[in-house]
């Protein structure tokens, strides 16, 4: 990559990639086909962490029993993944890379605050899903290093998981959406770990709303707390997709619901 500097782009599974090439968005000199690197393949535990090589699918993420048992929050979000076309050929490390705001593994990375593994021919290093993103498709990933891996620490006993959205149509990247996860005690949540999608120029988490949950009975009057806490992290901004309006009440939407699916049964427990 390194003698091509900025000319060189990374192929993984092409669904966003190629359409931009199609639509003469990008036209890179060359392109570096990654599909038969079988190293960057596979969901693997060990050392009691879980990683997942960028080249893995949606749909083996979707369909893994692994992922089921330690990331639910993962197994929640896939099938909220366009469609399944898509998801049998796009892959982890491509929507990472790709960085798209209303995108679901960006914001599970950034509720669980994976760790992100990137190598170049200097060696690797390793960047928190928290920093990784730094604006509307912008990364910290420089052009001479490839997306390898990511890693995350596997969900505790008693921890829940809930990715809720409300799109357009299914299918359809997200008006506003949220990645949540937390230990559930009768009506209360601790451990709290959440990241918006779809309202900001990254994955947001949201820590006014952390605070106000976190430990608490939830009952009427903490849930309008929660929705004022949510004003103080969130300023969606308008575009022809929606207004600010909309997206900030669709965010507290899914907020909403999603406490009431944690405190339900939420996800794989
Ligand atoms: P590619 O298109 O091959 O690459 C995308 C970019 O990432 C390129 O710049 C490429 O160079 C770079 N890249 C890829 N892999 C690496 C790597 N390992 N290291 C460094 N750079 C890399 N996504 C959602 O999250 N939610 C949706 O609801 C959704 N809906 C969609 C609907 C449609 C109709 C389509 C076509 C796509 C949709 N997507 C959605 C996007 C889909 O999930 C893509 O698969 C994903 O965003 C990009 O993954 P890819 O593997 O196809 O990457």
């Amino acid at each position: 990559m390194d003698i091509y500097s900025d000319g060189a782009r990374l192929l993984a599974g092409g669904q966003s990639l190629i359409a931009a090439l199609n639509m003469r968005l990008d036209a890179p000199q060359v392109l570096i086909d990654l599909n038969g690197i079988g190293e960057l393949v596979g969901i693997a535990q060990s050392n009691g962490r879980i990683r997942i090589g960028a080249m893995t699918r949606h749909a083996d993420i979707e369909n893994s029993a692994l992922i089921a048992k330690t990331l639910p929050l993962l197994s929640q979000a896939a099938p909220l993944i366009a469609h399944p076309a898509i998801r049998n050929r796009g892959t982890f490390g491509g929507s990472l890379a790709l960085a798209d705001p209303a995108a679901e593994w960006p914001a599970c990375c950034a509720a669980l605050n994976a760790e992100i593994v990137l190598a170049s021919r200097k060696g690797e290093r390793r960047v928190r899903a928290g920093e990784f993103f730094n604006g509307l498709y912008e990364t910290v990933r420089r052009s001479n290093e490839l997306l390898v891996a990511v890693e995350f620490e596997p969900a505790l006993p008693g921890e829940r998981a809930v990715c809720r959205e409300l799109a357009p149509r299914q299918g359809d990247y997200a008006w506003a959406g949220i990645a949540i996860q937390a230990l559930v005690e009768g009506r209360t949540l601790r451990n709290l770990q959440l990241a918006f999608f779809g309202v900001g120029d990254r994955p947001v988490t949201a820590p006014h709303v952390v605070a106000v949950l976190e430990g608490q009975t939830v009952n009427s009057e903490l849930l309008a707390a929660v929705r004022n806490a949510l004003e103080q992290d969130i300023a969606p901004a308008s575009d022809p997709q929606c207004t600010a309006e909309m997206r900030m009440h669709y965010a507290g939407v899914v907020l909403e619901r999603a406490i009431n699916d944690l405190l339900r049964n939420g996800g794989t427990e």
